[in-house]
């Protein structure tokens, strides 16, 4: 996609500082990190959502998020890492090319889990369960 930054990127037309790079898969530094070594992980092939992927595309993807995780948090000290993808334009997905952050955490850096998110969590009885399961494992 010509005016996709992340297609730029891979295209070799804007620079990135980059980590790891193979047949589908391309690894740099995020320009605005969140932590030293935030890195994101992107597929070659442009779709903004991780269902869109080809699936060996996505098994790429994923099975390089896990090789580079344990690579960045021991190029940075971190004691842990946090691994996420804003999936949507609701979610927040800003670069409509879809990409998995990978960003370094240390004890007592404060950050918090995922779940310190300000979610609206909702507070499901047994029958609202026994739905949303359903539906979701009727498309799964
Ligand atoms: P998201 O909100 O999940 O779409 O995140 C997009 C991420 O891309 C942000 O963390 C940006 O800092 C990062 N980003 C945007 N442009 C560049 C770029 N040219 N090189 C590296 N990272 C970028
Ligand atoms: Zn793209």
């Amino acid at each position: 996609m010509a005016d996709c930054i992340f297609c730029q990127i891979i295209d070799g037309e804007i620079p990135s500082r980059t980590v790891y790079e193979d047949e589908d898969v391309l690894a740099f530094l995020d320009v605005n990190p969140l932590a030293r070594g935030h890195t994101l992980v992107i597929p070659k092939a442009h779709e903004a959502a991780a269902a869109d992927l080809p699936g060996d595309v996505r098994d790429a993807l994923f099975t390089a998020v896990g090789r580079l995780a344990p690579a960045v948090e021991a190029a940075v000290g971190a004691d842990a890492s946090t691994i996420g993808m804003n999936n949507g334009p609701a979610s927040g997905q800003e670069v409509p090319h879809g990409h998995v952050h990978v960003v370094p955490r240390f004890e007592g850096d404060g950050v918090g889990p995922l779940h310190a998110l300000d979610w609206p969590a909702p507070e499901l009885d047994d029958d609202e369960f026994d739905d949303v399961q359903a539906a979701i494992s009727d498309r799964a």
